[in-house]
């Protein structure tokens, strides 16, 4: 059976990415390799959209984060943490770890923050020395809106802006530089077409201000460290050399391509999608900002999403339940880099069968058509 890989995060990796990961291993001191890694420092800018060094760590997406908090805070410090789903709920958890001392603002699952809100308790709070957000909230697809944020703490010298970017970046617009974000966290196997294993960090000129006063305790994911490895073409522990030549192909083709003409792929087939499930009678589960990178509906009456997972996977199609207070309740759809128009559109019907076998009545066909149409006008 063929399986397709609609989920946020794994996503699908191309043949020719898979290619690039077929070579023979290279030692990660060889000259070959830091031509490698030579190249991927540049091209990392490219994605990052800034002048800064993107860390690279062999770790998941959640290794950056750790590293964001531990190299930039002290024990004691407070930092605000936007906590709107399962991801926001994880800046809180790794600040309690390192002694950080939280305000959190709960955002109601599916919302998107209020930067006036932000605004009013970094005024409240002048103490709050870092603001931890998602950029793309996966457990509720929703955009946090992080041009905004930046606005807010651009003027505070004492405060940075924290941004976990890791199911956002390389799916739609997230200039680092223009917009004044501190920190952007990635990782490997979302937007940037990659499996699972690399993680991302970029920090302006004001975040490594921080790094420098900073008394958490950190080891590997030491950023200076990393830095001043990475300046000569190395990492500071073994690269992962097999995933950096995936990643070597991935940029390259980023950048051939260029980011507009990708971010509207992602934000076409994130229209069809939107427009499918409101043809068959369905709640987008975002009310707020809905993401361009993934689509959380909301299961009809007495039907349960998990349900909807496990009869999809039945066909070969892997999309994601919800999470935590979501599960049952949702289902999520990604549409972001590797996938394409046949792979939505099938999805699409598939769920529409399935759906029917679960109880809820839909005319088979009215939500790809509802696609089809969008991907018609937009081709
Ligand atoms: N943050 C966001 C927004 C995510 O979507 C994910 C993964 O789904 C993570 C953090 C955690 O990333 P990882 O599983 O790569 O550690």
């Amino acid at each position: 059976m063929k399986r397709y890989l609609m989920t946020p995060g794994p996503t699908p990796v191309s043949p020719e990415t898979q290619l690039a990961m077929a070579q023979p291993i290279l030692h990660h001191r060889s000259p070959q390799f830091m031509d490698i890694l030579a190249k991927v420092r540049e091209d990392l800018k490219y994605l990052f959209q800034t002048e800064q060094e993107v860390l690279m760590f062999a770790a998941t997406g959640t290794g950056a984060m750790e590293g964001a908090v531990s190299n930039t805070l002290s024990p004691g410090d407070t930092a605000l943490v936007v906590d709107g789903g399962k991801f926001g709920e994880r800046w809180a958890e790794l600040c309690e770890v390192y002694g950080i001392s939280i305000e959190r603002l709960k955002v109601e699952w599916g919302h998107a923050v209020k930067p006036e809100e932000v605004a009013q308790r970094l005024k409240a709070n002048p103490a709050i020395k870092a603001v931890f957000v998602q950029a793309n909230e996966t457990s509720t697809a929703v955009q946090h809106p992080v041009k905004e944020l930046a606005q807010i703490t651009k003027s505070l010298p004492g405060t940075i802006l924290v941004v976990d970017a890791i199911s956002a970046l390389g799916g739609y617009p997230l200039p680092m530089d223009e917009w004044g974000m501190d920190i952007v966290v990635a990782g490997s196997q979302k937007a940037m077409m990659l499996p699972p294993g690399l993680a991302f960090a970029a920090l302006s000129p004001k975040a490594w201000e921080f790094v420098k006063t900073s008394k958490c305790p950190k080891y590997y994911f030491d950023f200076a460290k990393q830095l001043k490895s990475q300046q000569k073409n190395q990492t500071a522990y073994t690269s992962a050399v097999t995933l950096t030549m995936g990643l070597q192909q991935v940029l390259s083709w980023i950048r051939a391509e260029g980011l507009d003409k990708i971010f509207a792929h992602n934000r076409r087939l994130s229209r069809a999608a939107k427009a499918a499930v409101r043809a068959m009678g369905l709640e987008l589960y975002s009310k707020d900002n809905p993401s361009d990178v993934l689509t959380a509906v909301e299961a009809p009456a007495g039907v349960d999403g998990q349900k909807v997972v496990a009869e999809l996977r039945k066909r070969g199609i892997w999309i994601a339940g919800g999470q935590a207070q979501a599960k049952g309740k949702i289902f999520r759809i990604a549409h972001m880099g590797f996938i394409d128009e046949l792979d939505l559109l099938g999805t699409l019907g598939a769920l529409e069968i399935v759906l029917n076998d679960l109880g809820y009545k839909v005319e088979l066909g009215i939500g790809v058509k509802a696609a089809q149409e969008i991907l018609g006008k937009e081709a």
